[in-house]
């Protein structure tokens, strides 16, 4: 059965990644996936530690003093927060889980943000103990943080005027208030932050000028204030434009499983021109921002998640099962689609997934990609993919730069499948070595 254009989905390549590429064509993949036997996800530590070195590179650049938090949500695996406690880099967490595995993981109290809207007590007061910045999105949330009654580091979290209907945040009133309760309480107010969605530098240079005025405000009534974070949501670059360009205008809904259909706005912007250090780079251009921050001393906290990750990870499945439908095929995994986490936004990760055959060339063959479950709605790859070969039992499929958001998000036990294991490639002295990141949180 030969693939017409018609039945394939336009291809959407992943950029080349030769040192993967070198790993995944060795004997390592194969090995892992007998030894597991079942989906698992490889992590690639130096990626993330290059990642943030490029953040911080572009701070350095413009002069502005400043510090990265990893935000932790984007991924569990350990390994990411063990290099932020060699490195210095923070850790951006949300609850009193994500705390207490950065603390236990050797990242220092100061070193962790506290975001994430009405924090539980035990959070908060963990949090202040440890010397943590706390960001505080309301102000009974202040009143419960003042009433612990100790030393507290505080961020107060404006609401983006241009997204007031955002439920995070204070509100022009508020913060007058807040900033009134703070210096009654003594409490250490070092600054204001926000957590914008979507990924326009231009707002958020806009915001972010605005924040250093209300430091230098608040600096005058007797306040710290000598910070401000402008939260995460630096654009990931998945593919090149030339074939996300032809993906929107081409996919149709031939080109899914069931008919199924998706609008281009329901997917993730998977080629970005401007994304992760040089997304910064254009926050700290636009509105002078730079300068702005270096007259007033003012430092730059930032919290990406997804880029911090960019090519640090990937998820391996193993074929089970293939079924030839009317023009296509369907391969079965031994993993379910809770493993690709865009289905949250009722949508599909794109980049392609990479047969690793063991038969060698043959006819191309599109198919799609279905999960061990016995829902019909388990699907990982909903469109149908041009495969070089069509794919055998044993061969396996790579689904390339998972770590941020997409390969642990919502990962469930579900039909008792186990929750696939990471596998930390570790790399010194020229050698790649894996090994395991740990048993994955329940
Ligand atoms: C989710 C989140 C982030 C990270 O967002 P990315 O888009 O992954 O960079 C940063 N800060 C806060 C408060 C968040 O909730």
């Amino acid at each position: 059965m030969g693939v017409t254009e018609v039945t394939a989905a336009p291809p959407l390549p992943a950029h080349p990644d030769p040192w993967l590429d070198a790993v995944l064509s060795g004997p390592l993949p194969h090995e892992l996936s007998y030894a597991i036997g079942g989906p698992f996800h490889l992590l690639l530590p130096d990626r993330f530690d290059t990642n943030a070195a490029a953040f911080r590179a572009v701070l350095d650049e413009f002069g502005v003093e400043g510090r990265v938090y990893y935000a932790k949500k984007a991924n569990k695996a350990a390994a990411w927060i063990e290099r932020c406690a060699l490195s210095g880099t923070g850790v951006d967490v949300a609850g009193s889980g994500e705390l207490r595995d950065a603390l236990g993981c050797g990242v220092p109290g100061e070193n962790i943000v506290v975001t994430g809207p009405a924090k539980a007590d035990a959070l908060l007061r963990v949090a202040v103990l440890q010397g943590c910045l706390i960001a505080v999105d309301a102000l009974d949330e202040l009143e419960r943080v003042i009433g612990i009654g100790r030393p507290a580091r505080v961020l107060l979290r404006r609401r983006p005027p241009a997204q007031p209907n955002s439920r995070f945040g204070l509100d022009d009133g508020e913060l007058e208030r807040a900033l009134v309760r703070c210096r009654e309480a003594g409490v250490v107010m070092e600054g204001f932050s926000f957590h914008l969605s979507g990924y326009d530098p231009l707002m958020r240079a806009e915001l972010a000028g605005e924040l250093v005025d209300l430091c230098l405000k608040a600096q005058a009534s007797g306040l710290r204030a000598d910070r401000i974070s402008i939260g995460g949501g630096f654009a990931v670059d998945y593919t090149d434009a030339p074939h996300w360009e032809r993906y929107l205008r081409d996919q149709r809904p031939e080109h899914y499983h069931a008919g199924k259909s998706f609008a281009p706005g329901d997917f993730y912007p998977y080629h970005s021109p401007v994304a992760g250090p040089d997304a910064l780079r254009a926050v700290l251009a636009a509105h002078g921002l730079a300068g702005r921050l270096r007259e007033a001393g003012v430092k730059l906290l930032l919290e990406p998640g997804r880029a911090l990750l960019d090519r640090a990870g990937c998820t391996v499945f193993r074929v089970q099962g293939v079924k030839d439908l009317d023009g296509y095929g369907i391969v079965t995994v031994d993993g379910s689609s809770l493993s690709l986490s865009e289905q949250w936004f009722d949508s599909e990760y794109l980049p392609d997934p990479v047969l690793l055959s063991r038969t060698g060339p043959g006819e191309p063959y599109a198919a799609c990609v279905g999960g061990a479950t016995c829902l019909e709605s388990d699907m990982v790859t909903w469109r149908k993919v041009r495969f070089p070969a069509r794919p055998a039992v044993g061969d396996l499929l790579v689904y390339p730069n998972t770590a941020g958001y997409q390969m642990d998000s919502n990962e469930s036990p579900f039909h008792e499948l186990p929750l696939p294991p990471k596998v930390v490639l570790d790399t010194a002295d020229g050698s790649t070595r894996w090994r395991f990141d740990r048993p994955p949180l329940a």
